[in-house]
């Protein structure tokens, strides 16, 4: 059976972007008599709040979206996170990071570090053989142990849907591109021992999500979750990436630049059919 998940964070009001995903995710469902799980993406708790949380359930209901079973929160999943972190741990992949920020901005920008442009922020490898401590430390992946692990030069995943740049069909990820391009990423921040990385990727497999359908700002990240699934033995889901929805001037939809949301909307007396085609009229 297909299951698709809708997963949202409590960090201020579902927009119009959040309602086109919950739509398409409820379709997919839908058309394939699947199951929609509900999980609230709530990890960072200084910018999650439980009102937000509510409304995210109210503003669902009335957008008409169905979910199965009881919606599971990421706060209450830590353990769980913390298990599949230790297993990592345990096949030597992991490593603990005490950098700043500014830390690794000035080695980036040391002369002699290859750099493919200016904007790059991956990590330097700083604290890769410094044998730091895994508590109270932002933990990293090790991309080239993790390689050496997987012993496999490339990894694969099914788009489904479309990725920024209309990729669909079969993605060969190679792994010495994702660790040229990501480098050792955090996969546990010191403040809450996880990251979005691992918690999805683990909420994914615990779920059993079978279809990762969601907005395509996602998409280049996916090779991240595909590396941490053949890690940790999880079986590789199908996506469907979409589009997003964009205002007026191309720009994406978002919280912080004060998009309206579906509260306003509704509150303003707008219908749920008003909604429904200013979604296809905004959609490209
Ligand atoms: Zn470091």
């Amino acid at each position: 059976m297909l299951i698709s998940r809708f997963a949202p964070s409590p960090t201020g009001l579902l927009h119009l972007g959040h309602a086109y995903s919950a739509f398409l995710t409820q379709n997919l469902v839908e058309n394939n008599s699947g199951s929609l799980l509900l999980r609230i993406e709530d990890i960072d708790k200084t910018r999650c709040t439980s009102d937000f949380e509510k409304q995210i359930y109210r503003d669902l209901k009335w957008l008409g979206i169905h979910w199965n079973d009881t919606p599971i929160r990421q706060s209450d999943r830590l353990s769980c996170y913390s298990y599949y972190l230790k297993k990592l741990a345990k096949k030597g992949l992991t490593y603990g990071c005490d950098c700043t920020r500014s830390d690794i901005k000035r080695a980036l920008s040391a002369p002699n570090t290859p750099r493919k442009n200016s904007n790059t922020t991956v990590y330097p490898g700083t604290c890769r053989e410094k044998n730091l401590s895994l508590d109270n430390q932002n933990i990293r992946l090790n991309i080239v142990k993790s390689i050496a692990y997987l012993k496999k030069n490339t990894l694969n995943f099914c788009e489904e849907g479309t990725g920024p740049n209309g990729e669909s069909g079969t993605q060969v990820v190679s792994l010495d591109s994702l660790a040229k391009n990501y480098g050792d990423f955090i996969i546990a921040r010191r403040d809450i021992n996880t990251s979005y990385h691992l918690s999805v990727t683990v909420d994914d497999a615990c779920q059993k999500i079978t279809h990762v359908s969601r907005g395509n700002d996602l998409f280049y990240i996916t090779p991240m979750h595909i590396l941490l699934q053949k890690l940790l033995d999880f079986n590789t889901p199908k996506y469907v990436h979409h589009p997003l929805i964009t205002d007026g001037h191309g720009h994406k939809l978002s919280k912080s630049k004060g998009s309206e949301s579906i509260l306003n909307f509704r509150e303003s007396g707008k219908d749920l059919e008003t909604i429904k085609s200013m979604l296809v009229c905004n959609s490209n």
